[in-house]
């Protein structure tokens, strides 16, 4: 997929899947802004880019959930490339988990405002100058989480299924614009994120590390996680011009867990 002349931003793009998915669109040919709250990670990828694929890329430590801080990283691109960004991935998101009834008023604003408010403060800030330009894209990772639920993970959940709700919404105002909006839906990939959820089951259950990847590897028909390249591959399909006519989707890479 092609990408020149293309501005980028990709939030949580400090680690995980938001770096993979950074890095990809560096190589496309892209420039590209990585946001997220460590700065020394966020500089390391933008470096990285910067070296491997000779585009411009600049980094911004930015909370997705202060909107001031929102606002003051979107405006660094502006200064630094001399137009918006015409390419938005939400990747930025936390997953915590608690039984129900103990899920604690914190736990819920924090996935409430990172996960859901974060998405819907950087769409606000990014769509202006792509409808202006008459192109864009928005790619929102969303999960399976926010499909279906799941024991233990009801803020998490409930803060995915409302990713779901902005980008339909969203896609469909600016249809008519150039603009496409898409979340993608990944079951469990190999970050971080789901080496903590591994911990956790451990910790919880007395399962061994390798036994408690089992029970994550085993919720997929393919009886394995996902890698994040697979979902960087769909989010360069999604910014592509071949990808013009996909809209408002929410597509799974998750090995068939969740049909719909
Ligand atoms: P990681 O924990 O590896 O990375 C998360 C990224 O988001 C980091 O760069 C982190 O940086 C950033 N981030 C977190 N909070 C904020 C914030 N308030 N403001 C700005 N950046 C923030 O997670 P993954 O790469 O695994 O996950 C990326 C996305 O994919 C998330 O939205 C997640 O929900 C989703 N997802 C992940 C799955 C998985 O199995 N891993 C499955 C399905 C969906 P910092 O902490 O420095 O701010």
């Amino acid at each position: 997929m092609e990408l020149s002349n293309r501005i980028a931003v990709i939030t949580g793009g400090g680690r995980g899947i938001g770096r993979v998915v950074a890095l990809a669109f560096g190589r496309a040919g892209a420039d590209v802004a990585v946001f997220a709250r460590t700065e020394n990670e966020v500089r390391s990828v933008a470096e990285e880019i910067r070296g491997e694929c000779g585009v411009r890329a600049l980094y911004a430590t930015c909370d997705v959930s202060d909107v001031e801080s929102v606002k003051r990283a979107f405006a660094l691109i502006v200064k630094e490339f001399g137009r918006g960004a015409d390419i938005l991935v939400n990747n930025a998101g936390i997953a915590e988990s608690a039984p129900f009834i103990k899920t604690e008023d914190e736990l819920w604003q924090r996935h409430l405002a990172i996960n859901l408010s974060g998405t819907f403060y950087c769409m606000r800030e990014a769509l202006p100058a792509m409808i202006e330009l008459g192109w864009g894209r928005v790619i929102n990772i969303s999960s399976i989480a926010g499909k279906t639920g799941a024991p233990y993970i009801a803020a998490y959940s409930a803060s995915k299924h409302g990713v779901l709700g902005l980008t339909r919404s969203a896609a469909l105002e600016v249809a008519t614009r150039g603009v496409t909006v898409n979340a993608i839906c990944p079951g469990y990939v190999e970050t971080d994120m789901t080496e903590h959820a591994i911990e956790n089951i451990t910790i919880r259950t007395g399962k061994s590390a390798g036994e408690a990847r089992t029970v994550l590897e085993e919720m997929s028909p393919q009886r394995r996680l996902v890698t994040a390249e697979e979902v960087s591959a769909l989010a360069l399909l999604l910014a592509s011009h071949e990808g013009r006519g996909i809209n408002g989707q929410a597509i799974n890479v998750d090995g068939g867990s969740v049909l719909s």
